[in-house]
């Protein structure tokens, strides 16, 4: 039998939890940070009934109420990979069919892939900053994208830098340069559309200005302060609710003032010094540098937490596992005593006025991209797909019609309004 990598996953959350609850019950003052009753499910009375109120979610299995938020972590880890946890990536889904892609960190497309939603509804993309862990994956998802359905151009938005070469504009035209060739043997077998990006750079100095408003959605940048200008902070606003995605940042007044009364909150929280220099192998000094002067420490984090107040803190951005999962709860926990989700990949949020509820996504290892309202576009009658050979490469094919002949044949027989032109 194969054990799911998320299914185990989800246990070792769950064996967590409980652990956890054993230990935080002798800590006053502190709460534990998976709820062990939620995970273990409500009460089971007969031995052939569903087990209800698990700690997990299954994607694509609930429908969204109208008045409800989905906010689904796709990525929460670090720059270097991590086979179980991606860079940075939170997807939002809202109860009036917006969906919403805050940063795309390497890794994060295998994670969103797997809650196997049509990518004409993942086409928009809010970059907090150009760090790869931040936005490294977008060539997944547009290119990926691209070859598996999706019919429109990718939207991006970014923000601008201390000069024109540090934006996001130059940042996606240039991408689209270093992906010359990809782009170029793709647009000439494919549809074109989906293979463009729309990129919307706007002021990183922005104070709260809005960068986004459609279909009663509002989304704002405010400045963060991480390695030089140019990173932001947003907020999205919807329904009566208040999402704020904090990408990397120091502790900053802007996040403090723009991210009140947020109804989920979710901000870097990072690995303490020490972890740093014992498991991800930097140097004392560079360690303390990137812990407390680029990024934000559980405590800063906790602090943060406890002026902001929202309905529910997340901190992310720490590889989660049992070896540092506790001292950096532990930090939070000294100076902020609120809801809190330590995050990892695939954790899931529900937000309603009744409450906000934290489970775990449990999904396929084996997703594959699926059918949306608009079917997969076709490619333009005038693609060349031989544009980019010579000659010389093409007189070396060898003949493979004997072999393949009647397959292609019965395919075309399958898909007769597909192929009657020509046949
Ligand atoms: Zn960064
Ligand atoms: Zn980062």
């Amino acid at each position: 039998m194969r054990i799911r990598r998320s299914s185990a996953l989800a246990l070792v959350m769950f064996v967590a939890g409980i652990a956890l609850g054993g230990y935080l019950m002798s800590h006053q003052n502190t709460r534990p940070f998976v709820p062990t009753v939620e995970a273990a499910g409500d009460k089971v009375t007969d031995p052939n009934a569903p087990a209800p109120g698990r700690y997990a979610y299954y994607p694509g299995t609930e429908a969204l109420g109208p008045d409800e938020m989905r906010v689904i972590a796709c990525g929460t880890g670090m720059p270097s990979a991590r086979h179980g946890q991606a860079a940075t990536s939170f997807l939002v889904e809202l109860g009036n069919g917006e969906k919403f892609l805050f940063d795309i960190g390497t890794h994060s497309m295998g994670n969103t892939a797997s809650l196997m939603i049509p990518y004409d509804f993942l086409d928009k993309v809010f970059l907090s900053h150009l760090h790869t862990d931040h936005w490294g994956d977008l060539a997944t998802l547009w290119a990926g994208g691209w070859t598996a359905g999706r019919t429109q151009p990718l939207r991006v938005w970014g923000p601008s830098g201390k000069t024109e070469e540090m934006g996001t504009k130059y940042a996606i035209e240039h991408f689209l340069k270093a992906y010359n060739w990809d782009y170029q043997t793709r647009v000439s077998a494919l549809a074109d559309a989906p293979g463009q990006i729309s990129v919307t750079e706007f002021d990183y100095m922005g104070m709260n200005q809005i960068v986004y408003q459609e279909n009663g959605v509002t989304i704002r940048s405010f400045p963060a302060i991480h390695s030089g200008d140019g990173p932001i902070s947003y907020s999205l606003e919807w329904n009566g609710y208040k999402f704020v995605f904090g990408g990397d940042s120091f502790p900053n007044k802007w996040f403090i003032e723009h991210a009140k009364d947020a109804d989920l909150a979710i901000h870097e929280c990072f690995h303490l010094p020490e972890q740093m220099v014992k498991m991800y192998n930097q140097a004392p000094p560079v360690a303390l540098f990137v812990a407390t002067k680029i990024h934000t420490s559980p405590q800063a984090f906790g602090k943060i937490m406890s002026a902001i107040q929202p309905r529910h803190a997340v901190a992310y951005h720490f590889f989660n596992e049992e070896e540092t999962r506790y001292a950096i709860y532990e930090g939070v926990r000294e100076t902020y005593s609120g809801p809190l989700s330590m995050a990892t990949d695939l954790m899931t949020w529900n937000i309603t006025r009744d409450g906000i509820t934290e489970r775990m996504g449990v999904v396929t290892e084996e997703a594959w991209a699926v059918d949306g309202p608009v079917p997969a576009p076709n490619n333009e009658p005038d693609d060349d797909p031989n544009a980019w050979f010579t000659d010389e490469i093409l007189a070396g094919k060898w003949d493979v019609s004997d072999a393949e002949g009647q397959m292609i044949r019965e395919f075309m027989e399958a898909f007769p309004s597909a192929f009657q032109p020509q046949n």
